[in-house]
């Protein structure tokens, strides 16, 4: 030991002062030989008032007096003991503190006592039971929860989060923070605001490694330390897939009510839109509903709900009405039930009612809906129509009677008159040649002027009246059998018609030296000699009144319009003037009756003919320019009314 270490030179009480530990030295027999000032300063225990007393009595603990007193162990031949204690200290506060104990030897190498080192571990253990009490919140938790540095390397997972993302913690661990994150957002601006608000909030859905589906919110929040410096970020993901299911259905029910609720109102402002009455019963005919068109057609305020339909019947239909219901019910409808029913304003009416079976989208049926028309007016109306038509069915019965009669039975006396004015002419030639015999020069002379002239002259007027009013008897003969005679209908080749009926007129064409030209014409339907006759009237109406200063040209044509055929005859003639435009057609009706030959009758047959085809007849017509008349026949069978 020549060269000395030096240490010989250091002082022990130096070094026993220095360390942070608390050191602690009790002899075999419990006294306290030494306390370092760093254990009187954790305990709070004065270094002199302590040495030379029992340790006992200085600072007792649990493990006094017991076997466990690391005296006593190191004392049973132990060379090292351990114990953690926790301890309230003579100022109030806890101490938590790790005791090491080793034996102490004197240079004689006997046992003196023990040396205590002892450790404040109060911080340390405040910090690991906070983590650990953190710890077993974060694993208990529910939530799934990741901590990450703040470069996103995950440190710390819990159970739910490997439950969540069906990974192990090595698989979690070797990933950022950030893959987590994704879920459509973008992991860089997320950690930016992160960074910048502290918080960060989305929702996405989790593609499970076994097919399902999660909705999870994700909460990632910077933790910071009392400086504001941040230390981690905590990543919680909530299962929020049940919540979402509840918030849709819940939506969906709302939904649903709305639409159901729109659709109410939807249907009540159809009903109410159409003029229609209608009204929704249940089975029984009690009306749950009805629309202002029901109410308008009964003349009713809102006290109808409630009511029964039948209510509204008159009796004598009522049985109509539930037997309409109970088929209803039965097929799903029934239609067309002609009722009487009583309406408050408008008294008896007549309504026409349609009852439908109304179901649900399942197919229960929820009622029956009455469609109510009220066909009151339009009955009347019919009626009315249908007495004025048969009246006039009956006048133009009496009026073809009568001209049957009159063309007939007028002929006689016709024939009468005429045989006995012959007669007349005949007894005129006796007393003419009795005279000449007979008498006296100067009587002759009188008589002679009477006889030779007067009464021929008056016979000749008696006979020429009678041969007129015998041709308009036969004219009027003719239009009764018109009106009388079948239709034989079928379809006309109007070209064939046409060029016939020109035929007919060939030789006053030639005369007349007409310009006559037809155009290909359209086909139609119609009794072909009665269709000849019309046309036939036409072109000898055209011819007739020609203008005599003009050369005559006639143009006949013809289009299809509308499901019609319209013909037209025209001419340059003398023309019509307005007013007599409609009258022409009227029977006996002639606008000049000394300058033409006729009997007025052509276009009043013509009229005649084509109402009984469903046709028409119309002119359009200048005075001084010509005319063209217009023929509508229809095209097909079916459109011809043959009991007109
Ligand atoms: P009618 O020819 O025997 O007189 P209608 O009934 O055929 O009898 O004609 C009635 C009247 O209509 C004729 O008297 C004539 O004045 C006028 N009328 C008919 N067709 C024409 C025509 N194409 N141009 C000018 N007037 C016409």
């Amino acid at each position: 030991m020549g060269m000395g270490t030096g240490l010989e030179l250091i002082d022990f009480e130096q070094i026993l002062q220095s360390t942070s530990n608390g050191i602690r030295i009790i002899d075999k027999d419990f006294n306290v030989l030494k306390i370092n000032k760093a254990y009187s300063d954790l305990f709070g225990v004065d270094e002199y008032e302590s040495i030379g007393k029992k340790c006992y009595e200085v600072l007792g603990s649990s493990l006094c007096y017991t076997s466990d007193c690391p005296l006593e162990v190191i004392l049973n031949g132990e060379k090292y003991a351990q114990y953690e204690m926790q301890i309230e200290t003579i100022n109030g506060g806890n101490i938590n503190y790790i005791s090491n104990v080793k034996p102490l030897y004197g240079p004689d190498g006997k046992l003196i006592g023990i040396i205590e080192d002892i450790k404040d571990i109060t911080e340390i253990k405040r910090i690991t039971d906070e983590i650990k009490i953190r710890d077993s919140i974060l694993t208990s938790s529910i939530n799934a929860i990741a901590v990450a540095d703040l470069d996103g390397r995950i440190t710390y997972v819990n159970s739910s989060f490997i439950d969540m993302w069906q990974c192990s913690i090595k698989e979690a661990m070797s990933r950022p923070i950030t893959d987590f994150w994704q879920m459509g957002n973008n992991p860089a601006d997320a950690l930016s605001f992160l960074f910048k608000r502290g918080k960060w909030v989305s929702e996405g859905v989790i593609n499970r490694k076994d097919g399902s589906l999660l909705n999870v919110q994700i909460l990632a929040s910077m933790v910071i330390d009392e400086t504001d410096t941040p230390i981690c970020i905590v990543t919680s993901f909530v299962d929020i897939t049940e919540l979402k299911r509840v918030k849709e259905s819940k939506l969906r029910a709302q939904t649903a009510l709305a639409i159901a609720k729109a659709n109410t109102d939807t249907i009540k402002s159809i009903m109410d839109a159409v003029v229609i009455a209608i009204a929704i019963t249940d089975l029984d005919g009690m009306i749950v509903r009805f629309n202002k068109g029901f109410s308008e057609t009964f003349g009713l305020n809102l006290q109808t709900q409630g009511r029964n339909l039948t209510e509204f019947i008159t009796e004598e239909d009522i049985p109509k009405v539930l037997n309409a219901i109970k088929k209803c019910i039965e097929d799903g409808h029934a239609s067309n039930i002609e009722c009487s029913a009583i309406s408050e304003n408008k008294g008896k009416i007549i309504v026409i009612i349609d009852f439908t079976l109304m179901k649900d989208s399942r197919g229960a049926t929820t009622g029956i809906i009455a469609v109510i028309r009220d066909i009151t007016e339009q009955k009347r109306s019919e009626e009315t129509r249908e007495r004025l038509s048969f009246e006039l069915m009956n006048k133009n019965k009496e009026l073809e009677q009568m001209i049957r009669i009159v063309s007939h039975d007028l002929r006689s006396p016709l024939v009468n008159i005429q045989g006995f004015s012959n007669e007349l002419n005949i007894s005129c030639k006796q007393i003419q040649d009795i005279i000449r015999e007979n008498t006296t020069e100067s009587l002759a002379e009188k008589l002679m002027p009477i006889i030779n002239d007067d009464i021929p002259e008056i016979l000749e007027y008696i006979m020429l009246s009678v041969s007129k009013i015998d041709s308009l008897l036969s004219g009027l003969l003719r239009i009764s059998r018109l009106g009388r005679a079948s239709l034989n209908i079928d379809e006309i080749d109007m070209d064939k018609l046409i060029s016939n009926v020109i035929g007919t007129f060939e030789f006053q064409i030639k005369q007349y030296q007409i310009d006559l030209t037809v155009d290909k014409l359209p086909n139609c339907v119609g009794d072909e000699s009665q269709i000849n006759q019309v046309f036939s009237n036409l072109i000898n109406n055209a011819i007739k009144y020609r203008d005599p200063n003009k050369n005559a040209v006639i143009h006949i044509s013809g289009y299809e319009n509308d499901g019609k055929v319209i013909y037209f005859v025209e001419d340059n003639g003398i023309g019509i003037s307005p007013e007599h435009q409609e009258k022409i057609f009227d029977l006996f009706y002639r606008l000049d009756p000394k300058s033409t030959q006729g009997e007025g009758l052509g276009l009043n047959i013509v009229r005649k003919i084509l109402d009984r085809h469903n046709g028409k007849v119309w002119v359009e017509s200048e005075y001084g320019k010509g005319s063209k008349f217009y023929v509508s026949l229809p095209k097909t069978k079916k459109e011809i009314l043959l009991d007109v």
